[in-house]
């Protein structure tokens, strides 16, 4: 059966035509679906043999809260995620200056195995359909009633080894009765899937590209990231280099604090050097410990250092602000809690 969020209205238009229904029917289901409603029974102006006809041909995948955790702090709201066949998924809302953010995930798992993350170390279920994706907005602004007004994708999963539901994903946040968030809001993190790049390059898609970069040289990286070995520093940073001409788009670097890995004056150096030049932004993330891990987050000293070393090479540079600390809001680890359970 067909996924009937991941169509989009010409689609489903034309699948309605195709047997006989108006093109007003096909806004109308959309707006139930924008609405939350999902049965089909519950679209009261719909004719009774269309809605059987729909639940005929099509489902609608949706996600269910499982688990809810509010931190106290800043109101920042978790939610562990159940798919239709009992998967989960994370997914985290947090308040800025600007609106509500949401980070969202894109794969039960992921095949990309960093060490220092939660997700990676599960491994891999499966990919997120297009709808899976949207779904997690509409399920936070229904729950809480707020307006999502950013995402950021950089949640579980990497968004580039699961490409055309992602990208099918961004076309329908911009379609006709959608929840219309603009793709200058929208950022997509990657750990360098080097050919996902030049193929995002190609869409025109004016979002924020983040790259989860993490070290200075290829031999610090390929110890926490195995995908260094495949697409290698040097490779990576050309495809950034090539991303920038082609978009004129800023990248922006997200670089973990790890005690004793990569946080050094001397790792601060060698990648303001490798960086010269380029139109981008690095911000740094105090890592976050993981159960069953080793890694412990820089002190605040050493960040603060690293920090003054690449600002005198001339290097945009942010410390994240850590939100949810009480609720382990970053990603990954309240799936590992519900799987132990
Ligand atoms: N797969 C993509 C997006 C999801 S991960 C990627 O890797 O970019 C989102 C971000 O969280 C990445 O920058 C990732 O490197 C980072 N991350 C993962 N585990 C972390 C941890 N324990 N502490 C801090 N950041 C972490
Ligand atoms: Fe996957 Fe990103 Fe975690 Fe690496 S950091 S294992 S790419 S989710």
């Amino acid at each position: 059966m067909t996924d009937l969020r991941s169509l989009s209205l010409e689609d489903l238009t034309a699948q309605l035509s195709s047997r006989g229904y108006p093109a007003f029917r096909a806004k109308q289901i959309r707006q139930w679906l924008d609405r939350g409603v999902t049965e089909f029974d519950q679209m009261t102006n719909l004719p009774k043999d269309l809605r059987v006809t729909l639940a005929e041909l099509f489902t609608v995948p949706g996600v269910k809260i499982l688990r809810k955790l509010t931190s106290t702090i800043d109101g920042t709201v978790k939610y562990l995620f159940q798919l239709d066949d009992g998967e989960t998924v994370e997914s985290v809302l947090m308040q800025y200056k600007h609106g509500w953010s949401q980070c969202l995930s894109t794969q039960v798992g992921c095949k990309m195995g960093c060490t220092f993350c939660a997700t990676g170390m599960g491994g891999f279920v499966r990919n997120l359909s297009a709808a899976e994706i949207y779904a997690q907005i509409e399920a936070a602004q229904q729950d809480t009633g707020v307006r999502v007004s950013s995402v950021v994708l950089m949640g579980m999963g990497e968004p580039l080894d699961n490409y055309e539901q992602v990208v099918r994903f961004l076309r329908m946040l911009g379609e006709e009765g959608g929840v219309h968030i603009g793709m200058r809001h929208i950022s997509l993190s990657t750990c360098g899937v080097v050919p996902g790049i030049y193929r995002l390059m190609e869409e025109q898609i004016p979002l924020t590209l983040s790259i989860s970069l993490h070290a200075p040289n290829d031999a610090i990286r390929s110890l926490s990231m195995p995908v260094n070995k495949r697409w290698p520093m040097e490779e990576l940073l050309k495809a950034c280099r090539d991303y920038i001409e082609a978009t004129g788009r800023r990248i922006s670097f997200e670089y973990a604090m790890i005690d004793g890995l990569n946080d050094s004056d001397a790792c601060a150096e060698e990648l303001a050097e490798r960086l010269r030049g380029m139109l981008c932004h690095v911000n740094l993330i105090p890592v976050n410990t993981v159960e069953g891990k080793k890694q412990q987050r820089s002190s605040k000293e050493r960040i603060r250092s690293f920090v003054a070393v690449l600002e005198r090479k001339g290097i945009n540079v942010t410390v994240r602000r850590t939100l949810g600390s009480d609720i382990n809001a970053s990603c990954g680890q309240l799936r590992r809690q519900q799987d132990s359970h």
